[in-house]
Parts: structure tokens; C-alpha cells; sequence
């Protein structure tokens, strides 16, 4: 089999002499090698020896429209023939960004109307760091700098990504968090709920912040960041009284709410974003992935426009920006991916048709001796496994279990991820109802091979 004009173990050879991943163990590939992925076509991949594999993870929970898509292949070779590059700084612009952002901002929440354009969502959430802070220093109080995260989320691999992030193996390397960012526990009923029911427990959760807000003073506390579900951490779904106790604590204390809709937004939720899902009304909500369903990387942060006309209207210059913010192919490429997805009804299909039944097969899984818990909402799942269900007890050797699993889906040809022992799905929002059949028989395949 060949893989361009190099075969498989030419490139396996190349790769591992001379690419160095990310998040990855290079050891763990000194066996069978890196597994090279070739070509796509709505939910399936295909690598370099044959193999057809059901994506049930969107690539990294981006390609919401599927695979293939000629129209964003077509968008992007117009734009770079008419204008590859220019930027968005001094006084210019250029059409695709002014179309993209007007775009998104007639999708968003009718409060929010401005759109800060990156190069991802990493970068996205290192704009939301300086852009609060540029805030209340234009509020007049500039010792407003504290932004309170949580635990286990997920905001980047940017320095200032993976300290507002909580994953404690990123601190670990790197000395961070970096100052001026502090975590409180995250609404993780099943793992960490002890002896509450899940609503009691949600309501602790979000507490934590009107405690840690409280601990700090409020005049040092800027903003809370948060993801609507943490999808990184394990696609934790926080219990039903979660999200209305943070607004009612962000509303009292005047802190900025920060939603993290990297994942979540452009339908993932069966909504356009997970802020709509879940009713709340952030001030910044930084986007990437699903924005042009990762055919180009592109990210942003929707301003609201409490924060916007701060900036505007007080701010002078906000010495702040990318050379490729805004770039104009990704954004010509970000419009034709919104044009799908509201043409088509994607995300009306997604709510109405694919989210139901792909959570009505998540639910069937609890059935499973391995699944302890099933979560998910919209096209978002989780299986978590556990050695018994009775007492939640985790199998010996931490994540190894989520690991088997995961190299038997691929064995089976599916794509799943694993976060510890909890097996995730993120599958494109274009899925068909048998295509979830298959992703289902494969992973129920996958359990009992495990079990
Ligand atoms: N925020 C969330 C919620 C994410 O899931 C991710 C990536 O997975 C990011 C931010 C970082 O985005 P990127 O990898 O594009 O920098």
C-alpha cells in the first residue's frame, strides 16, 4: 500500500525519525508505528494499508460537517487565487473576515455582536486572558485580575491555555499555572459526588466559585471560564442545577462569564452553541473546531457587548492580535462551512434526528458490565468503565482499561477516544442513523472483546 509516493513503512520511518507529536508518548509508537490516515469521506477515514475506520470523533471534535466537503475545497482555492493573504490590522480589512464575523454574530446569542478572530482556540482563550483584564483596567480597577477555572477543564496548550486549563499533568510541566489564575472543583458527579444526590451536588459545584470569589475578595476576581460540558476532561456533563447557580453567582458578584465553546459550539449540542443548550448568558465566548469544521484552523472570541463597547468606546488601542487573525482563507473557508450548516439544517438534523438517537444508543450501553456510567447531550458521549458498577471501583493501572478499548475500536474499525478509563465520542453532526448503528455494534463489539 502506498501512501502518496511513499509506502507505509517509508513513512512510518520518516515519522519517527523526524516529527515530533503532540500529546504524545514517542515510545508508544516504537511497535506497530504511527498509524498514517490517507484520505476521508463523510464519517469514515481510510489509512494508509486499507483500513476503513468510522470517525466517531470528528478528527479532534471539529469536522461537524463531515469529510469532504468540495464546496470548502472550492471557497478556499477561490480566496487564495483572489486574496491569499492580507491582514486585519491598521485601519484594513478584508471581505471574508467582515462576512464570517457578521456571520457568526447573527448566529450568536442576540447580546453578543463582535467577533476577535485567531488562529485557534488556544489562542482564542489567550485573547480572553488579556481581554478581561483590559477590561476592568478600562473599568478603573485594574486589581481585577484573578480568573477563577476548574479543575480537569480544558482551555489550550498555550501558556496561558493550559494554566486557565486545569489538567494538573500540563502544570506539572512547565511550572504553571502562571499567576492570577485559580481552579475549583469541577461538576463531576459520577466520579465525585460522594454520598450527594446529582442536583445536590451541582449546586456544591458551582458554590465552589462563590466560595472561591468570596476567599479572594471580589474586587481581585476578573472572570470565571468554564466549557458548557468539559469535553477533554471526559465529556462531563454537569447536573441540571449546575449552570443556572453559576449565572446567579456571576450576576451577583459582576464577575465576566466565560464560555468555552471550542467544542461545544457550531451544533455539537444540537444547539448553534452550549451557552443556548444551557440557557446561561456569557460575556466572552472563545470558538474554534467546528467554525470551519476543521478544514483550516481558525478561532475567535464572540465579545458581548458589555465587554465590546468597554473596548471600544473607553479603550484606545488594545495592543493585541495575530498576523493571521482573520486570515482570509480560513475565513472564506469558515463562511462556506456556516452557509452548510445553516443551508442544510445541520444542526436542526443534529437536534431533532441524530442527537436523539445517538443518546438513546449511549443509554442502551449502561447495560453493559464494563459501563458504569453513560453521559452525553446532544452529539457528545460518554462511557465510562469501571471493574464494578455496584461500587464504582476502577480497574487497576489508571487509564489502561480506556487504552484496551480504545486499540480494539480501531481493531473493530471505529475511532473512540479515551480519557482515563472513560471511552468518548464526538461523532460528525452529519452522522445517518445507520452509520450510528455501526459506530454502536462496533463499540458494543469493542466491550465485549474487553470484558
Ligand atoms: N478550548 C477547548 C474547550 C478545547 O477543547 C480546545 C481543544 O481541544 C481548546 C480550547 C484549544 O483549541 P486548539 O487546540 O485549537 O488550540
Amino acid at each position: 500500500m502506498t501512501a502518496g509516493k511513499r509506502n507505509t513503512a517509508q513513512l512510518q520511518a520518516l515519522d519517527a525519525a523526524h516529527h515530533l507529536h503532540p500529546f504524545t508518548d514517542h515510545r508508544d509508537l516504537g511497535g506497530r508505528g504511527t498509524r498514517i490516515i490517507e484520505r476521508a469521506s463523510g464519517v469514515y477515514l481510510w489509512d494508509s494499508e486499507g483500513n476503513k475506520l468510522l470517525d466517531g470523533m470528528a478528527g479532534l471534535w471539529c469536522v461537524n460537517i463531515g469529510y469532504g466537503r468540495r464546496e470548502l475545497a472550492d471557497a478556499a482555492h477561490r480566496q487564495m487565487l483572489e486574496l491569499p493573504y492580507y491582514n486585519s490590522f491598521f485601519q484594513c480589512t478584508h471581505p471574508p473576515a467582515v462576512e464570517l464575523a457578521s456571520a457568526i454574530a447573527e448566529q450568536a446569542p442576540a447580546h453578543m455582536n463582535r467577533v476577535f478572530f485567531t488562529g485557534s482556540g488556544s489562542e482564542a482563550n489567550d485573547t480572553v486572558l488579556r481581554m478581561v483584564r483590559r477590561y476592568w483596567d478600562l473599568q478603573g480597577q485594574p486589581q481585577r485580575k484573578t480568573v477563577i477555572s476548574r479543575i480537569n477543564g480544558y482551555h489550550g496548550s498555550t501558556v496561558a491555555g493550559a494554566s486557565l486549563g486545569g489538567m494538573s499533568a500540563m502544570h506539572e510541566q512547565g511550572d504553571l499555572p502562571i499567576p492570577g489564575i485559580v481552579h475549583i472543583p469541577q461538576p463531576y458527579w459520577y466520579g465525585e459526588g460522594g454520598d450527594m444526590d446529582e442536583g445536590e451536588f451541582g449546586l456544591w459545584a458551582a458554590r465552589q466559585l462563590e466560595q472561591k470569589i468570596l476567599e479572594l475578595g471580589v474586587d481581585r476576581v476578573a472572570a470565571f471560564i468554564a466549557e458548557p460540558i468539559q469535553g477533554a476532561g471526559g465529556v462531563i456533563v454537569p447536573p441540571a442545577t449546575y449552570w443556572p447557580e453559576i449565572q446567579r453567582i456571576v450576576d451577583q458578584y459582576g464577575i465576566l462569564l466565560v464560555v468555552d465553546e471550542v467544542i461545544c459550539g457550531f451544533g455539537r449540542t444540537g444547539e448553534w452553541f452550549g451557552s443556548q443548550y444551557y440557557g446561561i448568558r456569557p460575556d466572552l465566548m472563545p470558538i474554534a473546531k467546528g467554525m470551519t469544521s476543521g478544514y483550516l484552523p481558525m478561532g475567535g472570541v464572540i465579545v458581548g457587548d458589555r465587554v465590546a463597547s468597554c473596548l471600544i468606546d473607553q479603550g484606545g488601542e488594545f495592543f493585541h492580535g495575530y498576523t493571521y487573525s482573520g486570515h482570509p482563507v480560513a475565513a472564506a473557508v469558515g463562511l462556506e462551512n456556516l452557509r452548510i450548516l445553516r443551508e442544510e439544517g445541520i444542526v436542526d438534523y443534529a437536534r431533532e434526528q441524530a442527537a436523539p438517537y445517538l443518546q438513546q444508543k449511549i443509554a442502551a450501553l449502561a447495560e453493559h458490565p464494563l459501563v458504569g456510567q453513560v453521559r452525553g447531550v446532544g452529539m457528545l458521549g460518554a462511557l465510562e468503565l469501571v471493574r464494578d458498577k455496584r461500587t464504582r471501583e476502577r480497574f487497576p493501572g489508571k487509564g489502561a482499561a480506556g487504552t484496551l478499548c480504545r486499540d480494539l475500536c480501531i481493531r473493530n474499525g471505529l475511532v473512540m477516544r479515551a480519557v482515563g478509563d472513560t471511552l468518548i465520542m464526538s461523532p460528525p453532526l452529519v452522522i445517518q442513523p445507520q452509520e450510528i448503528d455501526e459506530l454502536f455494534d462496533k463499540a458494543w463489539r469493542t466491550l465485549n472483546m474487553a470484558a
